[in-house]
């Protein structure tokens, strides 16, 4: 087998920099616990951050398992509809659309506004779904440091010819846990004369009155020309939205690949994400013992001496530069009941492999705090 022999070697070479990934098996148990390879673990690596995951109940009414078939032949069943309804109603849009996942959210929606004769203005720390869509849109492609939004002004200003700019960003950044000025983005765009694409992956149910996120929180969520979002993170679901306006929508309807050419949420699974996102909307206590958890741990390791970077939210890395040291503090933390997932290149930049630690509101303070003492005594070996 000449491929295999092949394949060998580069992941031999992976192994040598200490990049070589395993699939290892997880069950959440219950009150931020997770079972991980066999061993319970307080479990700092999950994106359930408000605890709804463990909280939704399968409907029992037997709405059809299966969607079989685009929503643009006959998949669209009432369940999208309602859920599209209750998004834009969140989001206080004109309209949303539903996608299957953020990640077809992305790829979909940037190369239906986007072609070779336009650009897109990019955080250099996107997710990689992002990176993807625009790469897929054959648009030229400008990244602009981190957050340095002088620099994004400088580039639409250098490449002002283009028939479209389109700024695109994480809200909340995955990797980070800072967020984008979304106030001067705003401007930025207008100023421009730009289209401005959020990604509200992370801070969707988190951020925001009842949870409808950080643009909404900044009170400029009218001035964002697509508000995208995932019902997979805080949601603790499946799938994504865009919110918009009605015209935006219909445009999106009627040109994103991934939503004309797969098929459609099956109904069991928007029923879960609509049973969410009311109990998201109308339970609060979520979102502040969210807040309060997350300021402990941040406050701890901070005071610690260690470096979690500009983190000011329920994302807290604990940055450690080698990607060989991360994968060492990840076993540690493991062994010392904590999972807590070394993030290393190509996701990170390279020299800032890190631990990255995400706080939920089921978390308990004296878990916490235990967890806290720990990765503290272990990083700072
Ligand atoms: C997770 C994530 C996505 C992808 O969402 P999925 O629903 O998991 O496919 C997109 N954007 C950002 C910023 C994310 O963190």
């Amino acid at each position: 087998m000449p491929i295999d022999k092949q394949l060998i070697e580069e992941l031999e070479a992976l192994r040598r920099r200490n990049l070589h990934r395993c699939l290892r098996t997880s069950q959440p148990l219950g009150d931020g616990y997770l079972q991980f390879d066999g061993k319970r673990l307080l479990n700092l690596a999950s994106n359930d951050y408000l605890g709804l995951c463990e909280d939704l109940e399968l409907p029992d009414d037997g709405d059809g398992a299966g969607a079989t078939a685009s929503r643009l032949i006959v998949g669209n069943h009432p369940g999208c509809d309602e859920l599209e309804a209750d998004v834009a109603e969140l989001k206080g849009t004109g309209a949303a659309l539903v996608f299957g996942s953020g990640y077809l959210a992305n790829i979909g929606i940037i190369p239906a506004l986007l072609g070779r004769h336009d650009a897109a203005f990019s955080d250099r720390l996107n997710h990689a779904s992002i990176v993807d869509g625009i790469r897929l849109s054959g648009a030229n492609h400008h990244r602009y440091a981190h957050n340095d939004l002088a620099h994004l002004d400088q580039l639409l200003s250098e490449h002002a010819s283009h028939r479209r700019k389109l700024i695109v960003t994480d809200a909340l950044f995955s990797m980070d846990g800072d967020v984008a000025d979304l106030h001067r983005l705003v401007e930025l765009k207008e100023q421009h004369d730009a289209v401005l694409m959020i990604d509200e992956a992370h801070s969707g149910g988190v951020f925001g009155a009842r949870g409808a996120g950080l643009a909404d929180a900044a009170g400029i969520a009218d001035r964002v020309d697509v508000q995208m979002g995932t019902f997979s993170k805080a949601y603790g679901c499946y799938g994504a939205y865009a919110a918009g306006s009605a015209t935006m929508i219909d445009y999106l309807v009627n040109h994103v690949r991934t939503v004309a050419y797969t098929t459609a949420l099956p109904p069991v699974v928007v029923e879960l994400i609509r049973q969410s996102l009311a109990k998201s909307a109308a339970e609060q206590w979520r979102r502040e013992r969210l807040e309060e958890n997350a300021a402990i741990v941040r406050q701890a390791l901070r005071e610690a001496g260690l470096d979690i970077g500009g983190s000011t939210t329920q994302i807290i890395p604990v940055i450690v530069g080698d990607a060989g040291r991360a994968v060492e503090v990840g076993n540690e933390l493991q062994a010392g009941g904590i999972a807590a997932v070394a993030i290393r290149p190509p996701t990170v930049p390279e020299g800032t492999a890190r631990i990255r630690l995400s706080v939920s509101a089921k978390h308990q303070r004296a878990d916490l705090e235990q967890a806290v003492a720990t990765i503290i005594r272990v990083v700072a070996k």
